[in-house]
């Protein structure tokens, strides 16, 4: 049988996985999941690998069953040269990545995406309606946001693989500090590492998970950050909209586990006032069904889609 590796790089985890290359389907049987390796700058090369070849090893599957090694990393990235740079939660200016899975897996083709691009994919082949499809967007909204995009049916890439990232779009000019070294942008308001930000700034010591629980209680000071967070959520929702006028917007990511106290607001305020956050057409806003394990998703998606040389990626 022939069968496709899917690799999910993130700042906590990485997920590995091996799926059929036919009947993809979004219940994925062979997996393993481990703290993110990051000892040196060649650790987490070393760890896919070791991590790949275990999954084999443990599931008798040969090398020459594998068509591709598929990776969905946190980014930025160069997807040519396969190296992850500038990623603060990873720690090192450059990652090799792909040499070193090249090295062992000399015969297996390795592709690599930015994760949140590989997600949407996910979406693509797994989730979206037929409708949704050729204008489709996913957002994350987890430790950071990011963004994938598919206007007019093909995946915008961009000239290294790091298009969409929406997370980093200044959406005010106030001081508040932004993980990637500006201020202003969508991120440092309403993801989980902007979240805890706010509440360090209003005097509070709470986690994000206990921010949540003291908005649901009527805390007025829980509240404003919550509030704050849904407001500019509508506002790059809103600029998202603008940019590449998709038919559908997916949501996932950790921070959803909270959605019902932002995202019933956020569709309130484009059914009750779209002109103040969007000039297109409202899209349908949703949250994606795919769960944690949507890198992984995206990554065996990509693998699926390079091989039938669909028409998505060109
Ligand atoms: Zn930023």
């Amino acid at each position: 049988m022939q069968y496709l590796v899917g690799v999910d790089i993130g700042g906590t985890h990485v997920r590995t996985c091996i799926a059929p290359l036919e009947n993809l389907t979004k219940n994925i049987i062979i997996k393993k999941k481990e703290p993110t390796s990051k000892t040196d700058e060649m650790s987490l090369g070393k760890q896919i690998v070791r991590m790949i070849s275990s999954l084999l090893t443990q599931n008798h599957l040969k090398k020459t069953e594998i068509v591709s090694i598929n990776i969905a990393t946190a980014g930025p990235l160069d997807a040519k040269k396969g190296i992850i740079f500038n990623n603060a939660n990873l720690g090192f200016k450059t990652i090799p990545v792909k040499d070193q899975i090249n090295q062992e897996f000399p015969e297996i083709p390795c592709n690599m995406i930015n994760d949140a691009n590989g997600a949407v994919l996910g979406v693509h082949y797994f989730e979206a309606l037929e409708n949704e499809k050729d204008n489709l967007v996913y957002i994350t909204m987890s430790t950071g946001i990011g963004g994938g995009v598919i206007a007019n049916g093909h995946l915008v890439l961009g000239k290294d693989g790091n298009a969409a990232e929406v997370g980093h779009g200044t959406i005010s000019d106030s001081e508040t500090p932004c993980s990637c070294g500006t201020t202003g942008c969508w991120e440092a308001y309403s993801a989980g590492s902007g979240l805890s930000k706010q509440i360090q700034a209003s005097g509070q010591k709470w986690s994000n998970k206990e921010l949540y629980e003291k908005a649901k209680e009527g805390d007025p000071i829980a509240q404003k950050i919550v509030d704050q967070a849904t407001h500019y959520s509508t506002i790059g929702i809103g600029l998202i909209n603008n940019f590449y006028d998709p038919e559908a917007i997916y949501i996932g990511g950790a921070i959803t586990n909270n959605s019902d106290l932002f995202l019933p607001v956020i569709k309130e305020n484009f059914e009750k006032h779209p002109i103040k956050f969007t000039i297109n057409r409202v899209p349908t806003i949703k949250l994606t069904q795919l769960g944690d394990e949507i890198g992984l998703l995206g990554a065996l998606a990509l693998g699926k889609y390079i091989l039938n040389k669909n028409k998505i990626l060109l």
